[in-house]
């Protein structure tokens, strides 16, 4: 389709490089933009740079915060003995929405994925495997139960063997939550009762 105007155009591009953002929808989210004040559209964009230039990973979880550890991290009634590692984020948000769940987390930031070019270097495997080494650390402090909540699929049960054998020098005890998601489900498809069943029931982690 030939657009009236480059400026438009490369509006349209930018737009479309988004997931599940075609053309056509893209055409159609930016005319909507064009038809609004100039105030409206700069609260748009400088909405996006702010969210980009104030957000990062937590340093200990890999959940996003603005501060210099996230929410969760931060909140001592949360239990630090109990660790869920979630592949993304969203899966986070799944959990956390449940409100049954009072322990922390560990976002992998994907799954060991060879097809897709993703081996475990790329994963946030380093910073899990230094939170459960005991070393210097308060009793209080040492998780004693690392919880895998990963999805159902060949690269989540690749992801949790993987951790499994280089969590085996610890005293740590690994669970993985019961399968009443389905195959292939993603955690964050899921919906809420079946969530809190999968990690109320959780299992322990076997190879
Ligand atoms: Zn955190």
């Amino acid at each position: 389709m030939e657009l009236p105007s480059r400026l438009i155009e490369a509006a349209v591009d930018q737009m479309a490089s988004l997931p599940g953002v075609g053309r056509r929808t893209a055409l159609r989210l930016v005319l909507n933009l064009l038809n609004r004040s100039d105030e409206q559209v700069d609260a748009f964009a400088e909405s996006f740079q702010s969210m980009k230039r104030g957000i990062h990973a937590c340093p200990q979880c890999h959940n996003l915060t603005e501060a210099e550890v996230c929410s969760i991290c931060a909140d001592s009634a949360r239990n630090e003995s109990l660790i869920c590692v979630v592949e993304d984020i969203r899966d986070l948000l799944a959990l956390e929405s449940t409100r049954q769940y009072h322990g922390k987390y560990h976002v992998l930031g994907g799954v060991i994925s060879p097809m897709d070019g993703i081996g475990p270097n790329d994963l946030n495997i380093e910073t899990l495997v230094r939170r459960i080494a005991s070393d210097g650390k308060t009793n209080k402090e040492t998780p004693t139960e690392v919880i895998f909540a990963l999805p159902a699929t060949m690269e989540g049960e690749t992801t949790a063997f993987y951790l499994f054998r280089k969590l085996a020098n610890s005293e740590v005890k690994v669970t993985v939550i019961a399968r009443g998601l389905a195959i292939g489900e993603d955690l964050q498809h899921a919906d809420e009762a079946t969530l809190v069943q999968s990690l109320r029931q959780r299992l322990p982690y076997t190879t």
